[in-house]
């Protein structure tokens, strides 16, 4: 499990404008790939992880969105979790695979939404999106491997191929 953090990856060019805005507070540096990650609700890496929840640690654990390193969660004393140790795939790892879930809540892919995007004339995913998030049926912070709304993300990929 700590092994990821062992073998430094180099950060892909082109890769840090397609990054969002971090929060202001609350960072900490990957030990993977050494940028800056935001820090993520506990609860979340409980939900995702699928280890048993022993290993985790007291203090913070923030969340790598770069697309090219393993670490999806860490903990600011060096321990790192990948794909291999949760229970979801996660979209900012793999933002080109049209497999991958974009919307975990309501189980919309990057292909779905893009599909719908080519087609032109605005996107139906981003409605159904927003009227689940309006009616409180959207669980993020517990299904979302980052922990929050996904629908910043749907309109992002939705926007690339309109
Ligand atoms: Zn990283």
């Amino acid at each position: 499990m700590d092994d990821c953090c062992a073998v430094p990856t180099t950060p892909a060019k082109g890769e840090a404008d397609r990054l969002p805005i971090l929060e202001q507070g609350g960072r900490s540096l990957c030990p993977t790939c050494g940028r800056a990650g935001r820090k993520i609700e506990r609860l979340t890496v409980k939900s995702l992880l699928a280890r048993p929840l022993d290993v985790l640690r007291p203090g913070d654990y923030f969340f790598c969105e770069t697309a090219d390193c393993p670490t999806v969660y860490y903990h600011a004393e060096g321990q790192c979790f990948s794909e291999a140790d949760l229970r979801e795939r996660v979209y900012q790892k793999h933002p080109q695979d049209d497999t991958i879930l974009v919307c975990y809540c309501f189980q919309h892919t990057l292909g779905a939404i893009r599909r719908e995007a080519l087609g032109g004339g605005g996107s139906r995913i981003v409605e159904a999106v927003t009227a689940g998030v309006q009616a409180g049926q959207c669980a993020c912070e517990v299904r979302n491997p980052q922990g929050r709304c996904c629908l910043g993300n749907v309109r992002a990929a939705a926007r690339r191929d309109a």
